[in-house]
């Protein structure tokens, strides 16, 4: 099977391989409908969240003869799968690749606002040894409020509280009541963990019932001080009334590895958008604001399984 390849980047490139016993070509373009005419000559294509397989583009790759659409992540809200469905195009995509590398990264940021490696960071490195205005917290003990218990904010909760004696406490409405208790998590309702947590984190899926389910309102009814970290999708939080927020004091320190309207942004092209955002620029002005770049899953480990997945999946649609 021949498979154009779209939005490489260089770890996508050595994770795949010569993609073994597919043949892919691989492309530096995000898939659109100006770019779907390169998948000529394919029975594939191979893409990202971030490339565009509208209706339109569908259109174009179908008249270029693809059949099928092999999605390399999770999530598949970018594409028509109307359009799909009745130009006959199957769509594939790796549900689940490696949890334990987000959960590791949430926990990781947890650590890094809490104990302020970040501030820490820039000031060694100008040379500046005095600690004032570096005092964390312990996280043993504390109580720490995991909103989505699934693969990711299940893991999470596991490493927080087996590992370091925090107090976990979670929300979700659909619960595994069996693995909370494998994890030593205890479910409560949402009012609860908002009133009682220390530190949130949040790992639900972003949905119309899930779009800022920290707002305004929710923000208001968290203890002074608490610690929010978000490695699931931006819109989670309502944007602005974070800032206002931490401006207020009320919120601590916070920790973004996504953000709202990053999709008009991020991963635009294979050399790296800018972000020029009002939102995100107000945000970078708070020096206990920690960021990093939708980096959470980006392990040796996750990126493997994905490669691993898609080729199967893709041979196996080749064989029938
Ligand atoms: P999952 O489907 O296994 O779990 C999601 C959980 O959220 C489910 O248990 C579901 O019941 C729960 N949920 C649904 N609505 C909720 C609500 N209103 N309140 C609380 N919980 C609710 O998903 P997962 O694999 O654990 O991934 C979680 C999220 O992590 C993904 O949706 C994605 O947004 C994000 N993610 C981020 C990265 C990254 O690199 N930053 C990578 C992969 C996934």
């Amino acid at each position: 099977m021949k498979v154009a390849f779209y939005n490489t980047k260089e770890y996508d490139s050595a994770a795949f391989g010569n993609g073994d016993p597919l043949e892919i070509t691989y492309l530096q373009h995000t898939l659109d409908a100006g770019t779907a005419k390169l998948a000529a000559g394919h029975d594939a294509v191979c893409i990202f969240v971030n490339d565009r397989a509208d209706a339109e583009t569908l259109k174009v790759l179908h008249e270029q003869g693809i059949k099928t659409i092999a999605l390399r992540c999770a999530g598949f809200n970018n594409v028509d799968l109307n359009a799909a469905k009745e130009l006959g195009i199957t769509v594939v995509r790796v549900p689940a690749y490696s949890p334990e590398a987000v959960a590791e990264f949430a926990v990781g940021t947890i650590l890094t606002v809490v104990r302020k490696y970040h501030k820490a960071y820039n000031r060694v490195r100008e040379g500046n040894f005095l600690l004032n205005g570096l005092v964390g917290f312990n996280l043993q003990g504390k109580t720490i409020g995991i909103i989505g218990t699934g693969k990711i904010g299940m893991r999470t909760g596991k490493i927080l509280s087996r590992g370091f004696e925090a107090h976990v406490i979670a929300y979700d409405p659909y619960p595994d009541s069996a693995g909370a208790q494998e994890a030593g998590i205890t479910y409560v309702d949402l009012k609860t963990l908002l009133s009682t947590a220390d530190v949130i984190s949040l790992h639900c899926p972003l949905l119309p019932s899930t779009k800022y389910i920290l707002n305004k309102e929710t923000l208001a009814q968290t203890k002074p001080g608490i610690v929010i970290v978000n490695t699931s999708r931006g819109a989670l939080i309502e944007t602005d009334a974070l800032i206002q927020n931490l401006k207020s004091g009320h919120v601590s320190a916070v920790g973004l590895d996504v953000y709202e309207h990053e999709e008009e942004y991020f991963f635009k092209d294979g050399s790296g958008t800018i972000m020029h955002d009002d939102l995100f620029s107000r945000l970078l002005s708070f020096h206990n604001v920690f960021v990093s770049g939708h980096q959470a899953f980006l392990t040796k480990e996750a990126l493997d399984a994905i490669a691993q997945t898609t080729v199967s999946n893709l041979d196996d649609i080749s064989k029938g």
